[in-house]
């Protein structure tokens, strides 16, 4: 398929551009695949039309945001991969089979990942205390947004489930969605189906009609980012799970008991930290935990490397599988000499975790989620 290459530069302001190459010079995926956004960019501006298909690359990339974000000009690089994705997601043809799979899924069942929609709640089996229904309560303090891969992969469940207890251990007025609850969408837009998208957030702001609350907190950086940047006004302020953990740190609704004596380091998620500059909560909440010892990577904070799990990546295998960014990050971990690799995004623990496996380095280094340390330390 060809798109209009004029059209295009227009449309993302692609005449901004200097050819600098600062995107592709900062972009990590760039290292290990063909992906390279300045000369995409510069085809549209030189070529009187850009061939989508056959265009693999375009899958690599994670929508990491670094291309973004080192621009000087405020051309949005990774924007350009999502729009020419859309044209390919458009005419249905070249989709990877698992991406058009995540997709099918979001719309008929609400969730990535082929689960039945009856089922987004069995998280709460065996908690020990209910989990109120806001739809039916019609108000609530907290909205714990819970997001897909939190709700239903049997690695992510305990994180929420920890999540859920000290909330209620916490005193919070908090409830979710139920069954009702649906895929937030950020993977959905970043895979280009962007009508998709908009009907995701119209459904959802018709939902919103049905309760009160005065905040969100979601599992997920990805949910986080969708409903804090392109949901629109919500009616309330949303939080990622380790915001609201620093604040019920600060009104002591949350204390430790116990030591977790472990050296730690962390993995900044592109969507919690390079889209939303949240850099110091997780590490001033990791710093609380009695006993643990945490010392930076050196590549942290807006330097740090993609996992490669986001903007679709968890679905669409790439065009170079051997060579990880996930295996990377976990071999600088253990040369920091660290016992454990945090995350606090589920994307960030199943790729990261699966290149412990995949190295066979399990005997040097866990992955954990911070909201398991947390509930070591309670
Ligand atoms: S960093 Fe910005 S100005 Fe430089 S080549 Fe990339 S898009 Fe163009
Ligand atoms: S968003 Fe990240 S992976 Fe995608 S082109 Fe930009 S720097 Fe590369």
């Amino acid at each position: 398929m060809k798109v209009n290459a004029h059209d295009f530069a227009q449309e993302y302001t692609l005449l901004e551009c200097i050819q600098c190459g600062r995107c592709t010079g900062g972009c990590p995926v760039s290292l290990k695949t063909a992906l390279n956004i300045r000369s995409i960019i510069y085809q549209a501006l030189v070529d009187d039309a850009i061939e989508v298909n056959g265009m693999d690359v375009l899958w690599d990339c994670t929508n990491c945001l670094t291309c973004t974000i080192r621009c000087p000009k405020d051309v949005h690089p990774s924007d350009v991969i999502i729009g020419l994705r859309g044209y390919i997601v458009g005419e249905g043809k070249g989709v990877p089979p698992r991406v058009r799979d995540a997709l099918m899924s979001a719309f008929t069942r609400g969730n990535t990942l082929g689960f039945a929609t009856e089922d987004r709640d069995k998280w709460t089996e065996g908690l020990g205390f209910e989990v109120k229904n806001v739809l039916e309560a019609g108000e609530t303090d907290v909205l714990f947004y819970v997001g897909c891969t939190p709700a239903y992969d049997p690695r992510i469940q305990p994180v929420t489930r920890a999540l859920a207890t000290i909330m209620h251990r916490a005193g919070i007025d908090f409830g979710t969605l139920g069954v009702d609850e649906m895929c937030c969408g950020n993977e959905i837009r970043r895979i280009g189906e962007s009508e998709g998208f908009e009907s995701m957030v119209e459904e959802f702001h018709e939902m919103r009609k049905e309760f009160q609350a005065r905040r969100m907190v979601t599992v997920s950086p990805h949910c986080y980012n969708a409903f804090r940047n392109e949901y629109g006004d919500l009616g309330f302020p949303v939080y990622h799970y380790t915001q609201f953990l620093v604040e019920l740190l600060e009104t002591g609704q949350l204390t430790f008991d116990k030591e977790v004596r472990k050296r730690v380091t962390y993995h900044d998620p592109c969507f919690l930290g390079k889209h939303n500059n949240i850099y110091d909560e997780p590490r001033q909440v990791l710093r609380s935990i009695p006993g643990l010892e945490f010392e930076d990577l050196d590549r942290s904070r807006e330097r740090s490397v993609c996992c490669e799990g986001g903007g679709g990546r968890m679905w669409a295998e790439g065009t170079n599988i051997e060579e990880r960014l996930a295996h990377q990050r976990v071999r600088d971990a253990i040369a920091l000499g660290a016992e454990v690799l945090a995350v606090s995004c589920a994307f960030c623990l199943l790729t990261l975790e699966d290149a412990v496996k995949t190295l066979g380095l399990d005997e040097q280094i866990q992955v954990m989620d911070i909201m398991e340390l947390v509930a070591q330390a309670t």
